[in-house]
């Protein structure tokens, strides 16, 4: 077994490289320095987070009944922030080093008490911190050319609050009778106090979230109907549940609402870390937003929903999948690494190549394959350089399932050799065949939901 996860420290940093050097993530603004918690996605990399964000879309939007999705605006009035808490309490808890003036959340002990010994030389015992304050973690912005109080707001730090403010539009514009949902993907942005661990906790980032509106008598059924929901995710993702550990976040540590909350946790190489989270809100933030109960159905008085929220972390999943999708071989030919992604998330679902390029006759048909399969909806890679052990090996550190080599058989009798990425076996399928082939094989192992 190669799982990522056995060499900690190592995997790590063969992720990130991997990433850098194939075009999955690079260091944002990296030619001025960079910017300390900021990540841009490149080609390869928006498309494995683009495949992400349609699963999800398709199986908690598309396939059900109960769901609408919406997009809001990232810039909200900033009462938004002051009525759901956030302008207040939205904080964590900083300490200097007064050393270096070098700063760390309070809460994550171990940081800062190592700190001294290894960047001061000395015992933790002489460190000297400043007491801890509560810093918070809003980046703040202004509307228009004047910057003042009255023009500051904030960039939203999670995508709920504006679920919670459209809730009357979506009832009225949409007739939906609980239980229903509301779904988006979109931006956060929190000025965290120490990024780090790659795009495991960056200052910008992506969500998915629900606010899935219940009565309050049947919270804890739908509770559990999420709990499951968010299983069956993780697995599609080919995230192995062994690695996965549901935290019941106990009382005094929940948010002050919520009866229940339930951390999804992965085995990082960094440590047991949240990866997903699912809480019971009661009806606290529809209350917060709407003085008067905004819901009611023929012959009831009106009444504030009770919520359930399932939240998921893009990047944190765009890093769990390619922890869990790596791997390496020994082989004859030397080290072999691979991303065993599912084929649905894959960047490429299958790259052509024309075996030799000094044959017209072969690159043509080769580029006919491409064409193809391209115009088919398909993600396709083409290769022409080299020689095919080494184009196979560039693709399989990109997760391509399979690679397609048109040789001088194809000439004869339009058959190609399709190379399967985790065996390294090859057969022989018609040209005409290879779109529905692709097709099946990318619904693969997935539940029917997100196909
Ligand atoms: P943490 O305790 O790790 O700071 P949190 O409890 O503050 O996380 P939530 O407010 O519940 O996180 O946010 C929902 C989800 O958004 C998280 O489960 C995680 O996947 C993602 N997320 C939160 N903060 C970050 C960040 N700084 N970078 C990347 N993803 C994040």
């Amino acid at each position: 077994m190669s799982k990522a996860a056995e060499d900690a420290s190592v995997s790590m940093e063969k992720i990130v490289s991997l990433a850098k050097r194939r075009g999955f993530v690079f260091p944002a603004s990296e030619i001025y320095g960079g910017l300390a918690g900021t990540w841009d996605y490149g080609p390869l990399g928006v498309e494995l987070k683009n495949n992400i964000k349609e699963m999800w879309w398709r199986r908690f939007v598309r396939a059900r009944d109960d769901m609408v999705g919406i997009d809001t605006a990232i810039v909200m009035n900033p009462k938004v922030w002051e009525v759901s808490g956030h302008v207040g309490e939205f904080t964590d808890p900083l300490v200097e080093c007064k050393k270096c003036h070098q700063r760390f959340r309070a809460d994550q002990t171990d940081e800062w008490t190592g700190h001294y010994a290894r960047e001061h030389g000395r015992a933790a015992e002489g460190a000297d911190f400043s007491e801890a304050r509560n810093f918070n973690l809003l980046f703040r912005t202004f509307v228009g050319p004047v910057e003042d109080s009255a023009s500051q707001t904030y960039l939203r730090p999670e995508t709920a609050q504006g679920m919670f403010v459209n809730f009357k539009n979506i009832t009225d514009t949409m007739r939906r009778t609980l239980p229903f949902g509301i779904a988006q993907i979109g931006k956060a942005f929190r000025n965290e106090i120490t990024p780090r661990d790659f795009i495991f906790r960056s200052r910008e980032f992506e969500q998915m979230e629900i606010e899935y509106f219940v009565r309050e008598a049947s919270w804890e059924d739908h509770f559990a109907h999420w709990l499951n929901e968010m299983r069956a995710w993780i697995s599609d993702m080919g995230i192995a549940m062994e690695r996965v550990h549901e935290l019941e976040v106990p009382d005094g540590e929940r948010a002050h609402y919520s009866k229940r909350t339930v951390d999804f946790e992965y085995d990082f190489p960094f440590g047991k870390k949240e990866l997903y989270g699912l809480a019971y809100r009661g009806d606290f933030d529809l209350k917060n937003h709407f003085k008067e109960p905004p819901y009611r159905e023929e012959g009831e008085d009106s009444f504030y929903p009770h919520v359930i929220e399932p939240t998921w972390g893009v990047d944190r999943t765009v890093l769990a999948v390619l922890l869990e999708a790596y791997r390496e071989e020994e082989s004859e030919k030397g080290k072999r690494v691979y991303l065993k992604l599912p084929p649905r998330l894959a960047p490429y679902k299958a790259a052509v190549f024309p075996l030799v390029s000094n044959r017209p006759q072969i690159v043509e048909k080769a580029g006919e394959v491409y064409k193809e399969l391209k115009a088919g909806g398909f993600s396709i890679a083409w290769d022409a350089r080299g020689n095919i052990g080494k184009r196979y090996y560039a693709q399989d550190e990109i997760g391509t399932p399979y690679c397609i080599t048109v040789d001088y058989q194809t000439l004869e009798d339009d058959t190609v050799t399709v190379r399967d990425r985790d065996t390294a076996k090859q057969e022989r399928i018609a040209v005409p065949a290879l779109a529905r082939f692709l097709a099946e094989k990318r619904k693969g192992s997935i539940s029917n939901a997100t196909q």
